[in-house]
């Protein structure tokens, strides 16, 4: 999924958010929401869909307010209907909050249940509805917001990356391990201090995080923005700020902005799968743009797995920064050997396999000038199934290709994510059951290699990464490991 989040009085904040989703569309596209808040109260349209499809110029009009929350979704947990689209609401006595989540809760079974038992209802099955509630119901009854999301922090496990809203403050944080992404910008003001990057005079910035500190709003530039990724900073015209920090809490209002410990960060954990394949190229993670990951991981390919050949290829979109990196390192050219149908969506989204199997076909088709007759190194940024792979490589043969060598960025697949990509159960992960021989027999090419952990872990910048679904070292215990325990 895809988070958002604005606080600017000045501004259009419905419209900025309608962009920075549209910027984020590529992390999920079965439903779109915005909330707004007025000062007031809180309002908010979602429905299935993408944003573009959900949002027309009068619903947009129709959202006046200081601030917004905003979401895409692509389902992990909870069926897909209309109850689950983001941001959820949560209305407890005088208490309104509208939440957006990114990732994947592990433990929120127990917890519905818990928050029945006390007389909740539930709308969806989803685990960030759980989360809404929770933080409803924590902020009754310690009557301060910043408390319930505290107390709900403490007791949520799993990624997660969230905004959040009332009528007058936007709340962003993030989970203790920082496995989802959630970037903090900063709207133009021509009259703000640029030296003050980090929000803070320089002697207090080590210690955000570990107490309150805040900017006042005088000081406070045209506005804040949150999102997953640094893209939707780019398209609202906000400059990057820093990564909201594992365990942080960030609280935007009219009194400026306040940074404070929601919960102790644990060991670093950012989910490495955002640069092999989840965020787009083009923005930028821990200060190395993924685009460059990528091409690294495809430099570091072709000195693990080099190849014969004629052309390199990739499979847009995510295969072809790590293609062009094999072609530079091998010095094999690079060419276009499928061509993309830009409108249509990610073929992941789609449910059942049937549907998922048609998806490639309608999505990519090969550029027989540059694959006939040839031989050719195509690169992919991962097999998770395997059916987009054995139909590109049926397709390629097809189109008179002569050989095909499959390269693919990262290692096999073998684990599923609890955190929030949808990687499936492990039963259908061609990885998990199968050799990587018998891989490269199921999708027919030629050859096939993966490229090693530390190779992608080499590719890519941070202080410490989740790469279970590689190796099955989880960072937060998964759901069996859980015990039931009494929160409420
Ligand atoms: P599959 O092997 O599952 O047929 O497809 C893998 C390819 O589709 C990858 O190249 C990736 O671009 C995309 N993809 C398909 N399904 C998923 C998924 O569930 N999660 C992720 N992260 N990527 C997927
Ligand atoms: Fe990311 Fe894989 Fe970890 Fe899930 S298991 S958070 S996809 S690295
Ligand atoms: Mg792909």
């Amino acid at each position: 999924c895809g988070v958002f989040g604005v606080w600017a009085p000045r501004r259009d904040v419905a419209r900025l958010t309608y962009f920075g989703l549209r910027a984020l569309q590529h992390r999920g596209q079965e439903s779109a929401g915005i909330a707004v808040g007025d000062g007031a109260t809180v309002m908010v349209r979602k429905d299935l869909g993408l944003v573009g499809q959900v949002f027309s110029e009068a619903d947009l009009s129709s959202l006046p307010g200081q601030l917004a929350v905003g979401h895409v979704r692509y389902g992990t947990a909870g069926a897909k209907s209309w109850e689950a689209a983001q941001p959820h609401l949560s209305s407890i006595g005088d208490v309104i909050i509208a939440l957006a989540h990114n990732g994947t809760l592990v433990n929120t079974d127990d917890l519905r249940d818990q928050l029945a038992d006390l007389g909740a209802s539930f709308l969806s099955n989803s685990d960030s509805e759980v989360a809404a509630q929770l933080i409803g119901y924590f902020t009754q009854r310690t009557s301060h917001l910043r408390e319930g999301i505290r107390k709900t922090m403490e007791i949520i496990r799993g990624g997660y990356a969230m905004t959040l809203i009332n009528e007058q403050a936007l709340y962003a944080f993030r989970d203790p391990n920082g496995i989802r992404p959630l970037v903090l910008g900063r709207l133009p003001n021509p009259g703000f201090d640029d030296a003050d990057v980090s929000m803070l005079p320089a002697k207090q910035r080590d210690h955000v995080g570990d107490r309150g500190v805040s900017v006042p709003a005088e000081e406070s530039p045209d506005g804040w923005v949150v999102a997953s990724e640094t893209c939707a900073l780019d398209i609202v015209g906000a400059e990057y700020v820093r990564d909201i920090r594992p365990g942080e809490i960030v609280r935007i209002s009219a009194e400026g902005i306040v940074s404070e410990r929601g919960v102790a960060p644990a060991e670093p954990a950012a989910c490495i799968f955002e640069q092999v394949y989840f965020a787009r190229p083009d923005s930028i993670m821990d200060g190395k743009s993924v685009y460059a990951c990528r091409y690294d991981m495809g430099r570091r390919l072709a000195r693990e797995a080099p190849a014969a050949a004629d052309m390199v290829i990739g499979v847009p979109d995510s295969g072809l920064p790590p293609a062009e990196g094999f072609a530079h390192e091998s010095g094999i050219p690079f060419g276009e050997g499928l061509i993309k149908n830009r409108y249509i969506a990610r073929t992941f989204i789609e449910p059942a396999q049937e549907l998922r199997a048609m998806g490639v076909r309608m999505k990519l088709n090969p550029l027989r000038d540059n694959v006939a007759g040839r031989r050719l190194v195509l690169v992919d940024d991962s097999i998770v199934r395997g059916t987009t792979m054995r139909q590109i490589v049926r397709m390629l043969r097809g189109a008179g290709a002569r050989e095909i060598h499959v390269r693919v960025n990262c290692p096999e697949v073998v684990w599923p994510c609890f955190y929030g990509i949808d990687t499936d159960t492990q039963d259908q992960l061609i990885s998990a059951t199968r050799s990587a021989a018998e891989v490269c027999d199921f999708i027919g090419a030629d050859t096939l290699a993966f490229l090693s952990i530390e190779g992608l872990i080499a590719s890519v910048p941070g202080a410490g990464h989740c790469a279970a679904c590689f190796t099955g070292r989880y960072p937060v215990s998964i759901p069996d490991d859980f015990g039931r325990e009494k929160f409420l």
